[in-house]
């Protein structure tokens, strides 16, 4: 079985809906996971920020402004009484969910709540929907079996076999249709795989499912060899391993949540990324492949703070970068990148939430600088060291830019470098230029 996800502006649209709608009759039997129509899951985060603030009538225009939405979508969408009094009830009891919260102190546990209302809304829309269309399909809730650990990562064996029972009660089913993003934490409340989760939920879901493949579908034909909005002729690539897509996801392809890969690598399942407005479109496949010799694609991070630690006392000397680290980890902050040398380190951040204080303590240890308004600029295909010439390629493409740091080698995968945000536009263009024209780029 084939697990399929769409994503916000695949649903965004009473006509998007029921495109998808299409699609989904023609890959049943199927497993479904869906996202909220795009924009709802931004409304309520505004609607929690104006209840945190104690500003119950910006909540309620928020509110009243996003129902409207939704009676518009049921009364369009479907045609038959049925159909509408099904979804309407589920609009009713979410929107009254809501309201509920205005009258009392807001909390974290509440905004949870509240952000798990469009998934809720945009399934049970599409439930009508299909059922309308004569199609045979179960909704199975995501908040009966997609639970986290304490640690925060997905509770896998809770998964499988709530999710196996539930599908084995709605026997006389093509299309089990489910919600992304959301699930319940260790403790049982109402939580959330964060934003942009639902890739993550269609991998896992995959994942414990076995799946034959797992399809996130979106508004572009996969995974592109450079950022369309900086770079022209960018071009889909046609073969990604998990970790060269691991690598893109999360340094900068919005395209795909970067959690999605684990799990479908873990379970040996492709994951195919479509676009729903080009549906023949082959998109990208994310599999085991072979690494074959070449560049394949660069993204690009921003956003990035770098902090330098200079010291003498690191000569000879160990445990210093263990004293570095260990400041980082304090702080909860996560270093992306780092370079070193004999008598200092630097490193990359793109949380700078607790920069002041994680400055402070690592003057203890050095003289600290710190650079902000930078980016990452990723490199990513077979870029395993044998691989004679690749990474000179990159750094003649980026000849005239000034590189603050370089990390190649962490990986077979990737070289980073990073650059200044003033200079991101013209290093995307020069890698394009170098690394593509000419050759069979991204293949
Ligand atoms: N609706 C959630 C969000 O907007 C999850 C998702 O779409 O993946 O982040
Ligand atoms: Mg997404």
């Amino acid at each position: 079985m084939k697990v399929l996800k769409f994503g916000g502006t695949s649903v965004g649209s009473v006509e998007r809906m029921a495109h998808v709608g299409d699609l989904v009759a023609a890959a049943s039997p199927c497993v479904v996971v869906l996202s909220a129509m795009s924009g709802t899951t931004n409304s309520l985060v505004e609607i929690a920020e104006y209840l945190y603030k104690g500003n119950v009538p910006g909540a309620q225009e928020t509110v009243n402004a996003l129902e409207a939405k939704y009676r518009r979508v049921v009364r369009d969408l479907l045609r038959g009484g049925a159909a509408q009094t099904a979804a309407s009830a589920t609009v009713d009891k979410v929107f009254a969910g809501i309201r509920a919260f205005f009258n009392e102190p807001f909390s974290e546990a509440a905004e949870k709540e509240i952000l798990a209302c469009g998934e809720l809304l945009s399934t049970a829309i599409m439930h009508a929907h299909l059922t309308e269309r004569g199609l045979r399909c179960s909704l199975l809730p995501a908040l009966e079996f997609m639970r986290t650990l304490e640690s925060g990562e997905p509770d896998m064996v809770h998964i499988a076999s709530r999710l196996r029972r539930m599908m084995e009660t709605a026997p006389e089913t093509d299309i089990y249709l489910t919600q992304g993003y959301i699930c319940r934490n260790a403790g049982g409340g109402i939580d959330n795989l964060r934003r942009g989760g639902s890739d993550y939920t269609a991998s896992i879901v995959g994942a414990v499912l076995d799946a034959e493949e797992i399809q996130i579908w979106t508004d572009i034909d996969g995974m592109h060899n450079n950022d369309p909005r900086y770079v022209e002729a960018t071009r889909p690539v046609a073969n990604l391993n998990y970790e060269e897509a691991a690598e893109l996801a999360y340094f900068g392809a919005k395209i795909l949540h970067p959690s999605c890969v684990l799990p479908a690598k873990l379970h040996n399942i492709p994951v195919r990324l479509l676009n729903t407005l080009e549906p023949e479109a082959p998109g990208t496949i994310i599999s085991n492949a072979e690494p074959c010799g070449t560049i394949k694609a660069i993204a690009a991070k921003d956003n990035i703070t770098v902090l330098k630690i200079k010291s003498g006392r690191m000569l000879l000397a160990y445990g210093f970068l263990h004293k570095v680290f260990e400041t980082f980890e304090n702080h909860r902050t996560a270093i992306d990148m780092m370079a070193t040398s004999e008598v200092g380190v630097s490193v990359s951040i793109d949380d700078d939430s607790r920069l002041t204080a994680i400055v402070d303590d690592l003057k203890h240890f050095g003289t600290v600088t710190v650079d902000r308004n930078m980016v990452i600029i990723c490199v990513v295909g077979d870029l395993e060291w044998h691989n004679r010439g690749l990474q000179a390629r990159v750094m003649e493409a980026l000849g005239d830019i000034p590189v603050r740091m370089i990390s190649y080698g962490g990986s077979n995968y990737n070289i980073s470098v990073l650059v200044r945000a003033d200079d991101k536009v013209k290093a995307l263009r020069a890698l394009s230029a170098h690394l593509f024209c000419g050759d069979a780029a991204g293949e």
